[in-house]
């Protein structure tokens, strides 16, 4: 899968994911990024990106042709044939969650529009953008860490990135529940023990164990996702999320 992210501050994206496990799922070739600089698209001779808002107000707004010339070259840099989404990073989006990331893993290409200052022109969603994603009920300056998470969760679904899809499979929120807690050695740390039915060999309690421990946190931290958890009790959901 191809990302490719529209921003005037590429250093910023391409930074955060050349590392870890994304940085190698680039070298190995499961996932192709291409942080695209919006200010090469400038038709100014100044190469300025944005202007003030019509009808007045605070701030300044991204202009209409440096992104949708950006968004213009990368459709040329590809096949007619490739299945792709656009997306805008902003608050005013739908919240980002496991489905729209599965959603995303579904296309060739996902173009992510990283927007700064007050946004962008309102006419660059109407001609390219396929929708808008915020990543959370708060304001961010840019798109662009916004659009390193969203790369990140939906590159972790791509095949090869991880080890084995039961990687994700069995995380909190995919599995539908969140996950139990979980230890390494030492066995003793500074008075606290592991928990000894991690020790006891007997998989069965163990899974038992992790099940109860799953759904005690998620009825605790997150009681929106415990219910539908519950509501899928009857048609065998509890089953599949056992882990
Ligand atoms: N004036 C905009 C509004 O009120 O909706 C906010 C603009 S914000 C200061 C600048 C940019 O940061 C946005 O265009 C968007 O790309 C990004 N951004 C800020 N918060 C975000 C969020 N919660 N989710 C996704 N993107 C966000």
């Amino acid at each position: 899968m191809r990302f490719d992210i529209m921003t005037l501050f590429p250093d910023l994206v391409t930074q955060v994911l050349a590392e870890s496990i994304i940085g190698r799922a680039q070298k190995s070739g499961a996932i192709e990024v291409f942080a695209h600089n919006i200010r090469d698209y400038s038709e100014d001779k100044h190469r300025r990106v944005d202007d003030t808002p019509y009808g007045g107000g605070m701030g300044m707004l991204m202009a209409a042709p440096p992104i949708v010339n950006c968004f213009e070259a990368i459709c040329k840099m590809q096949s007619p044939e490739v299945r792709r989404r656009v997306i805008y990073m902003s608050p005013r989006g739908k919240i980002f969650d496991h489905a729209a990331a599965k959603r995303f893993a579904e296309y060739d290409d996902l173009v992510i529009l990283c927007g700064h200052y007050e946004g962008v022109d309102a006419r660059v969603l109407d001609l390219i953008v396929d929708e808008e994603v915020s990543i959370g009920d708060f304001v961010l300056t840019g798109g662009e860490l916004p659009a390193c998470i969203v790369t990140d969760a939906v590159a972790r679904l791509c095949p090869g990135v991880l080890a084995d899809d039961e990687c994700y499979e069995k995380e909190s929120i995919a599995s539908g529940l969140l996950e139990y807690p979980q230890y390494t050695r030492p066995y003793e740390y500074r008075g606290l023990t592991v928990p000894d039915v991690l020790i006891s060999g007997h998989h069965e309690n163990i899974d038992k164990w992790r099940l109860a421990q799953s759904v005690a946190v998620t009825r605790e931290n997150r009681p929106d996702l415990f219910a539908a958890w519950e509501s899928r009790a009857d048609d065998g959901g509890k089953e599949k999320s056992k882990t």
